[in-house]
């Protein structure tokens, strides 16, 4: 109440509004920690999934205490605790289609705290329709990025920046690519520090510029960058008034199929024949000791994960580098010095 900026009206108005935050993950934990603290009227939380231990070192709601719990019980528990005059609502169910506009209706503003772009673009869509402005925030391994979206029904949204969605193969979740927790972590407060001004007019439809802010933590630019973003785009198939192709009917029907629309990763590449399983690898190493032939692993994930866990009889080449291999000669003279390659060796490759 004392900060010129907010003042008592400023606490008013926070004490009067309505959150919805979707995602009670790395991003969501500490915005809502923010928000409540700052004693927002009622805060909606989504998330259908439970508390891991591997979620905990980001996720600094939940503890060891509550893994196995639903992520918004355990954030509504941690939140009690904090701030009990504000009203938590959970809605343990995943955002979809058909509930999306019911859950978000209720609320003022809405945190995309997500980490798919199927539901990024779910989210952008019913908030475009409802008219509710989105503050966004996404973030993977040292990097993390925040923006607003829809501002005031104004634009720009998140099909103005990103108008067809990304290469599904190119998307990588915290859980599979990893994040530190404090990158994360520090993008969920500033998504905090970006409601409280939008709740507080400190944003207007006059002074607002649409932005999206950066931070690295490592790397030749690490630090925070904030660059200036076009405002609306003319063609946008949902923001634009005059040229939407999209509305709430498409959406409920399910007729507009998210996950279509951003694709699948294709894991079926491969015919059955050339696929062997757990039971007939380990049949190939037992004959191994018959010298009939030399079963070599080429596991094709990241350094790091082969670090943390491998097969005895594997090599590390990761994807990016084999896919630069042309040729069987050209992986032998790479791997000459390793004694399991040689010309009895038979190749298989996990990932
Ligand atoms: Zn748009």
């Amino acid at each position: 109440m004392t900060v010129p900026e907010l003042g008592i009206s400023g606490q008013l108005k926070l004490k009067a509004s309505k959150v919805l935050v979707i995602g009670a993950g790395g991003l969501g934990c500490p915005s809502l920690m923010y928000l409540v603290g700052c004693g927002i009227g009622t805060i909606g939380i989504v998330d259908h999934d439970i508390v891991d231990i591997s979620n905990l070192h980001r996720q600094v709601l939940h503890s060891t205490e509550t893994v196995g719990m639903l992520k918004c019980d355990s954030a509504k528990k941690a939140l009690n605790k904090l701030n009990p005059n504000v009203e938590i609502v959970t809605h343990p169910v995943a955002i979809a289609n058909d509930n999306i506009f019911k859950i978000m209706e209720n609320y003022d503003l809405v945190l995309d705290c997500t980490d798919t772009p199927a539901t990024r673009y779910l989210i952008n869509d019913a908030a475009v329709l409802l008219g509710k402005t989105i503050v966004s925030g996404s973030g993977l391994k040292t990097e993390c990025q925040l923006s607003i979206l829809n501002f005031e029904n104004q634009g720009p949204c998140y099909r103005c920046f990103y108008p067809t969605p990304p290469p599904p193969n190119s998307v990588t979740s915290c859980s599979d690519g990893g994040v530190i927790g404090s990158v994360i972590g520090l993008m969920g407060v500033m998504m905090a520090t970006e409601a409280i001004k939008v709740l507080t007019n400190f944003y207007t439809s006059d002074n607002f510029k649409p932005f999206l802010s950066l931070y690295s933590a490592y790397g030749p630019q690490q630090g925070l960058r904030t660059f200036k973003m076009r405002g609306r785009s003319p063609k946008c198939c949902i923001c634009n008034r005059e040229t939407r192709s999209i509305n709430k009917e498409l959406i409920e029907s399910g007729a507009l199929n998210y996950s279509v629309f951003c694709g699948k990763v294709n894991y079926n590449i491969l015919s059955q024949e050339e696929r062997i399983d757990v039971m007939q690898l380990n049949d190939l190493i037992s004959k191994n000791n018959e010298n009939l032939e030399t079963p070599l692993i080429i596991d094709v994930r990241t350094k790091e994960q082969f670090d943390i866990i491998s097969l005895s009889n594997s090599i590390n080449i990761p994807l990016p580098k084999l896919t630069k291999i042309k040729t069987l000669e050209e992986l032998k003279g790479a791997y000459k010095s390793d004694s399991r390659v040689n010309d009895k060796t038979n190749y298989y490759v996990i990932c």
